[in-house]
């Protein structure tokens, strides 16, 4: 059997109800290589008859898996961790290619989503023993007893940024809760989650519990969104799709967990040792080619510790190497798209004319001669009212501001329509710790990189989103609870 992690060259099959079934839709959509500027594969763009039938799969095949219980849905789980295991090397180098990041951060992916699939096997069997729990309640001779279902259908929609991890996030919490899925990769990078299929074949996996469509928002997202039988809609993506998510979901009142965008604040305190700091605040924006949800894209720093935090900054971004993501030693990929790249370049394009101050940007080195690739880019002093500091740019680009205070950082870090993510640094940890209990964001880091942990939660405040992922929150965003109340014997 060919692995799938061997793509062929136009993925235009479906994986419905355990059989690669020809997609109904007639749009091929070009899959590229980042880093080579050549297009590696061509996926289908799928059709509203493929949102169908997955569906119809998926809704024949939930009642079967939840009543296998929590215990032997959970072994399932394992299986998919020791799949992904076993074909570790040919994924990390399929997700760099595909989506143009570096080996190591392709690594650091592939274990995370492993990690999740062993978190919530260990979730579901726990969901056995969770059944059926008694209520304490006050009137006499009642008896109440909490029951944990699934939603039902589900339909989980990932980006194209974490390739693997994004889509783990969603499928091992809702296989946990017996929940059957129809899950869409992102269009960009849809190379990597068709190794979900082969394994669900190895692994026995019962048909229609997992259905992998391929396609973009028009051919399968939009279809996905709109079927009356999907009881739930879990997005991770951009803010525009995730109101017009929220917005299909509501004529039928279905439920949606949105992970959406950040402008994340990273605070140094003018008791931080700024060497320290500048790796940690490197960490939080270049990686990934600052394609990440969580990147701390705004810089307050206290003015006592600005210049020597800059320099030790311009230091770090002059020796990263940018350049083929399969090389070692490559420290920053081309971004995942031209797309991308332009977008991005459209806020550089837009620094300029507004004068900003720079750090260091394009003038400052030599880019690779292919690939769509972007200068790490540092603005300091930028106002407040610049789109830079307001608005996810999702690229290597950071924006720092002097603060005068502890209060006036603090203020600033919650001044914006987002709250995903935050990250604060100081010489005291409990000074730090204090003040990330005042910031409005659903992950704060103290004095370290962004350290993602299955069993906490990931999920954001204001416009970054509704519900939480990961832990048991991640778990319950699948179940519906149910009481059954009566007569006490
Ligand atoms: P996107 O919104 O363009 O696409 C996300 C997914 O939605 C893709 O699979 C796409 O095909 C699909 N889609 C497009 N139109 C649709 C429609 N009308 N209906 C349903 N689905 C549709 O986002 P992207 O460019 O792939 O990802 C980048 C964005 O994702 C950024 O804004 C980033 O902040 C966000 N993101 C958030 C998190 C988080 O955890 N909060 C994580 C990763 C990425």
């Amino acid at each position: 059997m060919t692995s799938q992690t061997d793509y062929p060259s136009v993925v235009d099959h479906q994986f419905i109800n355990n059989q690669w079934v020809p997609s109904a839709g007639t749009r091929l959509l070009d899959v590229m290589n980042p880093y080579r500027e050549v297009r590696i594969a061509q996926v289908t763009a799928g059709d509203a008859a493929d949102v169908d039938a997955a569906v119809k799969a998926a809704k024949q095949a939930q009642p079967a898996w939840q009543a296998l219980g929590g215990a032997a849905r959970a072994k399932y789980l394992e299986g998919l961790a020791d799949a992904l295991t076993t074909r570790r090397d040919s994924i990390i180098k399929l997700s760099a290619t595909n989506n143009g990041k570096p080996l190591a951060e392709a690594e650091i992916d592939l274990d995370d989503a492993i990690a999740c699939y062993r978190y919530y096997a260990g979730q579901a069997k726990a969901l056995d023993a969770r059944q059926g729990e008694l209520v304490s309640v006050e009137m006499e001779g009642v008896e109440a007893r909490t029951y944990h279902d699934p939603v039902g259908v589900v339909g989980l929609i990932a980006p194209w940024n974490f390739p693997l991890v994004t889509s783990a996030w969603k499928l091992a919490p809702a296989l946990a809760a017996g929940c059957a899925a129809v899950l869409k990769p992102s269009e960009v990078t849809p190379l990597p989650e068709r190794v979900l299929a082969e394994i669900a074949l190895e692994i026995g996996l019962p048909a229609g519990v997992l259905n992998l469509l391929n396609g973009d928002g028009e051919g399968i997202g939009a279809p996905l969104t709109n079927h009356p039988d999907v009881d739930k809609i879990s997005f991770t993506g951009s803010n525009r799709v995730g109101e017009a998510v929220m917005q299909a979901a509501s004529t039928r009142t279905a439920s949606v967990s949105l992970e959406l965008g950040g402008k994340s604040p990273i605070l140094v305190m003018e008791d931080a040792d700024p060497e320290q700091a500048a790796d940690w605040v490197m960490a939080g924006i270049y990686f990934n080619a600052g394609q990440i949800c969580s990147a701390t894209s705004r810089l307050l720093v206290h003015e006592n510790v600005a210049e020597a935090l800059y320099a030790a900054l311009a230091e770090r971004m002059d020796a990263l190497t940018l350049g083929d993501p399969l090389a070692e030693g490559t420290d920053l990929g081309p971004l995942t798209s031209a797309k991308q790249r332009d977008a991005v370049q459209r806020y550089l394009d837009l620094a300029e004319h507004e004068g900003l101050t720079v750090v260091r940007d394009g003038q400052h080195r030599t880019l690779p001669a292919q690939g769509y690739f972007l200068a790490p880019t540092l603005y300091r002093d930028v106002p407040l009212e610049s789109r830079l500091w307001q608005e996810e740019i999702f690229g290597p680009v950071l924006c720092g501001r002097s603060v005068a205070s502890e209060a006036e950082a603090i203020q600033l870090a919650n001044d914006s329509v987002f709250g995903l993510a935050a990250t604060v640094i100081s010489g005291d940890p409990e000074r730090a710790k204090r003040i990330g209990r005042q910031l409005k964001a659903g992950s704060i880091w103290y004095n370290s990189e962004q350290l993602v942990l299955p069993e906490t939660a990931w999920g954001g405040f204001k416009r970054s989103g509704i519900g939480r992922e990961l832990g048991p929150w991640g778990l319950s965003a699948y179940l519906e609870v149910k009481h059954v109340i009566g007569p006490a014997d």
